[in-house]
């Protein structure tokens, strides 16, 4: 978007806290320790990130109004060509090493790189993304960056997950967490940036869970939206079929999510394009989705289905939800959320969801049959 008028400060949504203990640690000064922006995928760190970089080059005004987003600084950093911006990623450094190289080599080539003096500003920022998918040995190269640090480099990293870092990098970083944002905020931001209609923005930003990533990929692929809606169609038919009927659904829904989201793992590091993390990355697409509509029976079955996030499902909610009882839902729920995380530590996706199909409850007129 271009705009004439640039108004100073941080463009992106929310993160109030984030906010100021950035701003805390650049007044502070160039001692600054390492900063680690993490928080989950779909919680746009990306736009926090274009913040951050201009924050630290700003040359504009006074410290207080920074960044001012007119100067040169500002303007380079968030175009990310600034001179002083070094930028990798385990993908990055996959796809640039020489024939023959291994990542871990490439890596440490670009650590070494990234080492040099800063050709205009008073400090080099060296941006790593993914920092939380590079392999050990790799960590431990940046780890030995980080343990000799100098006034004239501030190093940001990038993570989903922080305790994808080794503790010892994560105790020498400050970090800033990006998580969801009040639900009224990305209602408002929803309506103003993508001209949605108010209550429009209001499902959206329900099914994101508050998160601006999630809720804008919504918002500019309907596609997903009907994807997603099919989805939970589905899940909710095999309340009433059994055993067989469910694996063989789980498996194709699977399947067709394998195909709807190539991008969610195309950066990664070595192994995250092999058909086993591909797949576990769309098996835990399709439990996050899962979990949404657990939610939504959940809040049904206690009577207040106006707060689930699909509203349009409500009425065939309530009823099943009814038949179902709100203390299996709970503990499904909470199953849910244990295979997510066990996925995330990588668990076999096809048994997982399995195991989670097995648990899925089986409407009594099934079972009479
Ligand atoms: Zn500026």
């Amino acid at each position: 978007m271009i705009d004439s008028s640039t108004p100073a400060g941080f463009r992106s949504l929310g993160q109030p806290t984030a906010r100021r203990i950035a701003r805390q640690a650049v007044e502070r000064g160039r001692a600054g320790r390492t900063l680690l922006v993490h928080g989950p995928s779909g919680a746009a760190k990306g736009a926090f990130v274009d913040d951050l970089l201009a924050l630290l080059f700003c040359a504009g005004g006074d410290s207080a109004d920074r960044p001012c987003n007119a100067c040169r600084g500002c303007r380079y950093a968030r175009a990310r060509t600034h001179p002083d911006l070094v930028i990798g990623s385990p993908q990055a450094w996959r796809e640039r090493r020489s024939s023959g190289e291994s990542i871990v080599a490439a890596a440490r080539r670009w650590l070494l790189d990234a080492a040099g003096a800063p050709v205009v500003a008073e400090r080099r920022v060296v941006l790593i993304e993914h920092a939380d998918r590079a392999n050990e040995q790799i960590q431990n190269a940046l780890l030995k960056t980080l343990e000799e640090p100098t006034d004239r480099h501030i190093f940001v990293l990038v993570a989903d997950e922080a305790r994808g870092l080794l503790p010892t990098i994560r105790s020498r970083c400050q970090p800033l967490r990006i998580g969801a944002v009040p639900r009224e905020e990305l209602v408002a931001f929803l309506m103003e940036a993508r001209r949605l209609p108010a209550d429009q923005a209001d499902v959206l930003a329900r099914i994101a869970d508050g998160l601006t990533g999630t809720a804008l990929s919504y918002a500019d692929d309907p596609e997903l939206l009907t994807w997603r809606r099919r989805v939970q169609a589905e899940l909710l038919s095999l309340l009433e079929r059994g055993r067989a009927e469910r694996f063989g659904s789980i498996r194709d829904l699977l399947d067709e999510t394998v195909r709807r989201i190539p991008q969610a793992v195309e950066q990664g590091d070595e192994d995250a394009r092999t058909p086993a993390a591909v797949q576990r990355a769309a098996a835990m697409v399709l439990v996050e989705v899962w979990i949404s509509l657990t939610r939504d029976l959940v809040v049904a079955a206690v009577g207040r289905a106006e707060l689930a996030p699909s509203r349009q499902l409500a009425p065939e909610l309530s009823a099943l939800a009814e038949r179902i009882g709100p203390t299996s839902l709970v503990t499904m729920a909470a199953l849910l959320e244990r295979i997510h995380a066990g996925l995330g530590e990588s668990a076999a996706p096809k048994l997982a969801l399995e195991a989670a199909m097995l648990a899925w409850p089986m409407l009594p007129e099934l079972r009479d049959r």
